[in-house]
C-alpha cells in the first residue's frame, strides 16, 4: 500500500493572454498549494483493472474520475499489466476552483511511480500529466509556481510567506468550461505577474496581497450572485488579501494574524455552506 497527499491550490493571480488556434486559452497564473488535502491510497491488484473508490456523491468512481484517467495513462506508458485500487479520502470541495481532481490525478501518477518502482523523474511525470488536464502538471510538484501555456509551462517561485488562508465556498458548482466560454479578451483587468513575482522574491506579504488579481473573477461573479457578498464580508473583516480562486466559486482571504483568520471564519460560518481555515504550504 502506498499513500499520497493531494493538496488543493489557490490562484494568487490568473491572467488570460489570448485564445489559441487549438481552442485553449494561453494563461499566465501564479498558484500556491494550501494545507487542505485529499488522501489517496494505492494497492496492486492481480487482475488488470482500475478500481476507484471516493465515497463522495459529487465524484464519479468510473473512467470519468481524473485519478482513474491518470492510472490508465500511467499503466499504458509504463507497460504495467497488473491492476490498481485507488481509495480517495476526499476533503477538497468539488468543482470549487481548488484543483481537487487535478491534484488527485497528479497524486496518482506520483503514487503509482512509487508503487511500481518505475523511477520516473518529476519532468517525466509532468509530461505524462499534460495528457490528463491543464492543472495536472503543476500539481505534480505543487508549491508556488508560475504556470504558462495551457498551464503546463512551469517555473518554480519562492513560497507564499507563511499565512492563514480562509476559504469560503458557496453552495454552487461552477463549470470551468462555461466560465472560459464567457471570456471577453477586450474587457478585462489583468494582473501584473512581474510585480507579483517580485513581491514573492522580496517575501513582501502585503505586496503579494496587493497583486492578487483573477481575470475570471468578474465573469463568475456575474453568473453567481452569491460570490460578491462573501468577498465583501472578508474585506469588511479586514482581510489582508481576498480573491476568487481559479474559475470559482471558492473565495479565499489570506491573513497573517490567527485572530483575524478566526474573525473572518466566524463571520462566514452560517452565511456560507463550506468554510475552512488552513495554512499556506511552503
Ligand atoms: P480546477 O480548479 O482544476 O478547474 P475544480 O476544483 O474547479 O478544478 P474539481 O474539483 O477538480 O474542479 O472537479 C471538476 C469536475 O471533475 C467535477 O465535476 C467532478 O465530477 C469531476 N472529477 C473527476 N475526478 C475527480 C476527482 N478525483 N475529484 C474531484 N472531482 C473529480
Amino acid at each position: 500500500m502506498v499513500y499520497e497527499k493531494a493538496p488543493a491550490k489557490i490562484n494568487l493571480t490568473l491572467d488570460i493572454l489570448h485564445k489559441r488556434k487549438d481552442g485553449f486559452h494561453e494563461v499566465e497564473m501564479i498558484m500556491t498549494s494550501i494545507d487542505l488535502s485529499d488522501r489517496l491510497f494505492f494497492e496492486v491488484l492481480t487482475k488488470d483493472v482500475i478500481i476507484v473508490d471516493s465515497e463522495n456523491r459529487y465524484v464519479p468512481n468510473d473512467h470519468r474520475n481524473l485519478a482513474y484517467q491518470a492510472a490508465k495513462v500511467f499503466k499504458k506508458q509504463c507497460g504495467i499489466r497488473s491492476g490498481v485500487k485507488i481509495d480517495i479520502d476526499k476533503n477538497i470541495p468539488v468543482a470549487a476552483g481548488l484543483a481537487g481532481g487535478s491534484s488527485d490525478a497528479a497524486a496518482t501518477i506520483r503514487g503509482l511511480n512509487r508503487l511500481f518502482s518505475t523511477g520516473l523523474s518529476n519532468e517525466q511525470m509532468e509530461k505524462m500529466a499534460e495528457q490528463i488536464g491543464s492543472d495536472v502538471p503543476y500539481c505534480i510538484q505543487g508549491g508556488t509556481q508560475l504556470a504558462k501555456g495551457r498551464g503546463e509551462v512551469l517555473t518554480p517561485l519562492p513560497p507564499l510567506p507563511a499565512c492563514y488562508v480562509v476559504l469560503a465556498k458557496p453552495k454552487i458548482g461552477v463549470s470551468t468550461k462555461e466560465v472560459y466560454g464567457k471570456v471577453d479578451l477586450n474587457n478585462m483587468i489583468h494582473p501584473n505577474n512581474e510585480l507579483a513575482i517580485k513581491a514573492l522574491e522580496d517575501q513582501d506579504f502585503q505586496a503579494v496581497c496587493d497583486q492578487m488579481v483573477n481575470v475570471l473573477e468578474p465573469i463568475t461573479m456575474n453568473m453567481h450572485k452569491e460570490i460578491s457578498p462573501i468577498k465583501e464580508q472578508m474585506d469588511n473583516a479586514d482581510a489582508d488579501g481576498v480573491l476568487m480562486s481559479g474559475s470559482g466559486p471558492t473565495v479565499y482571504a489570506i491573513v497573517k494574524q490567527q485572530s483575524k483568520a478566526e474573525r473572518i471564519y466566524n463571520s462566514l460560518k452560517g452565511f456560507c455552506e463550506e468554510v475552512y481555515v488552513v495554512h499556506s504550504l511552503r
